[in-house]
């Protein structure tokens, strides 16, 4: 029963209500201990009794009645009444009537009654005595007399045995005290029910779209309700949705994108080498074409598989990176080398500027890698008579490799984008499929930098050109 929230709730419920009615009733038993209050009661019963049984007595005597019928009346009043009555003589205290059977006290005497100080009894006639006897067995008795002149000496007391504190405990209180811990414990049953259903139920809620989710159905999304913190969870657990979602859709466009990329040189290597085949392009002229096309269609799928791999690779965690003190100058000096044979074959100015700068940390052909991608983006889609610029600085502790161009720049809306895997903007798109690259460049380049503890950004301004800046952490040897 404690397993479920409502057991747990209700369990420390009780547990409280318990302990409050413990301490409640401890209190109330030390009231009745040291309180004369709880002879009152009684005290007031036995002067009711007196006050009948005195006046009937009396009444009985004007009638002319004899000792034994006035006996007889105290004898019968006693049994009813389950009161121990005394009649005593006034002048000597001595007790010439007692009522109670097995242990008579006629001729013990009845004096040095307690009176309570603080007990006022009301409508008892002056005079009373009333309080705690002492017998001298010992015993402690409740007893009450009123005098009463038409008695002559008789003075007729009506006893009890004292309550104890736990008797008038019993009787008062116990009782109160069961009926309050049962409605608490009736009260608390309904806030617990209450209360573990306003938390079970958005869970319940959750579990089933987690279900579901399980199963594919990733549109799932639970109404946040309930106590604060389950409306957390449930915002957690609607964000890990979407965010399932736009995972699982991520995967999919990849898998269309990876198979449309190696669908389309599949294409053109299969058209053209059938066309070999089956003697379709047997002009020398024909033939070199499809040698050609078929020799560019294969570098394009291999570039294409490469990449992948890279990027696998990358995400694994499986790529080997040999980290040591580089200088960034010097690889920006071996990507300006390396590049300007196409730099000059396409007339654009490819510049290197590298200032001085610390040694980074990194992998030296990974970083070449960086930069020959940017610098051959930049050169690619810089138009003929533009510039590339190549330069290092150090800004803020860290070494910036910048590669800028006079290019036509990227639109602003575009830019977080570019480093998307399969990313290309629309113009370069519409460069047809025989277009260069595949839109992994730009994401492995991201994920190199990032891999080597570095930031990658770009700012662009359309017609005017685009800069790379790539942030990497200094070496400290
Ligand atoms: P791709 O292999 O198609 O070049 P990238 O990931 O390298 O793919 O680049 C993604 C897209 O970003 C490109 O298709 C291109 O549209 C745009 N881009 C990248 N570099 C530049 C640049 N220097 N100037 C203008 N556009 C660029």
């Amino acid at each position: 029963m404690l397993r479920t929230l409502r057991g747990r709730l209700l369990g420390s419920y009780v547990v409280i209500i318990l302990a409050v009615l413990l301490i409640v009733a401890v209190a109330l038993f030390g009231f009745a201990t040291v309180s004369d209050a709880r002879l009152l009661p009684s005290l007031e019963r036995l002067s009711a009794i007196s006050r009948t049984n005195q006046r009937e007595l009396i009444q009985l005597w004007g009638t002319g009645a004899g000792s034994e019928e006035l006996q007889g009346l105290l004898f019968s009043t006693s049994e009813q009444a389950n009161v121990r009555i005394l009649v005593v003589d006034w002048d000597n205290g001595e007790i010439v009537l007692d009522t109670a059977t097995g242990d008579d006290w006629v001729g013990d005497e009845l004096t040095g009654v307690e009176q309570p100080q603080s007990l006022a009894l009301t409508n008892v006639g002056r005079g009373s005595i009333f309080g705690t006897f002492i017998h001298t067995n010992g015993s402690r008795w409740l007893v009450f007399a009123e005098p009463d002149p038409a008695l002559g000496t008789a003075l007729i007391f009506y006893a009890q045995p004292e309550p104890t504190a736990a008797e008038f405990f019993n009787e008062y209180f116990l009782r109160p005290l069961m009926f309050a811990g049962a409605l608490a414990v009736l009260l608390a049953a309904l806030m617990a029910v209450v209360i573990a259903r306003s938390v079970a139920r958005p869970l319940g809620t959750m579990a089933g779209a987690a279900e579901a989710i399980a199963r594919g159905d990733y549109d799932q999304r639970v109404p946040q309700a309930g106590p604060d913190e389950v409306q957390r969870v449930a915002g957690s657990f609607n964000s890990m949705a979407a965010q399932v979602k736009a995972t699982q859709q991520a995967q999919r466009d990849f898998v269309a994108n990876v198979s449309h990329d190696l669908k389309t040189p599949l294409t053109a290597i299969t058209g053209w080498s059938q066309a070999l085949l089956d003697g379709a392009a047997n002009a020398p002229a024909e033939r070199e074409r499809a040698a050609a096309t078929i020799h560019d269609e294969a570098n394009r799928m291999a570039r294409l598989v490469n990449e992948l791999l890279d990027l696998a690779r990358l995400e694994s965690g499986q790529l080997q990176m040999n980290m040591r003190r580089v200088d960034l100058g010097e690889v920006l000096a071996d990507v300006h080398r390396s590049q300007l044979p196409q730099a000059r074959a396409r007339n654009i100015d490819l510049a290197l500027d590298a200032t001085p700068t610390p040694g980074v940390l990194g992998d030296r052909d990974r970083l070449i890698q960086i930069f020959t991608n940017l610098a051959d983006n930049a050169l690619a889609y810089t138009p003929a008579g533009g510039a590339v610029h190549l330069a290092t600085r150090t800004n803020d502790g860290w070494v910036e490799g910048i590669v800028a161009d006079s290019g036509p720049g990227i639109p602003e809306e575009e830019l977080p984008r570019v480093f998307e895997r399969f990313y290309r903007l629309e113009k370069s798109r519409a460069r047809g499929e025989g277009g260069r690259g595949s839109g992994l460049g730009l994401a492995i380049v991201h994920e190199l930098v990032t891999a080597h503890g570095g930031r990658i950004s770009v700012s662009s301004e359309v017609g005017r050109g685009s800069a790379f800046v790539v942030r990497l952490p200094t070496h400290h040897s």
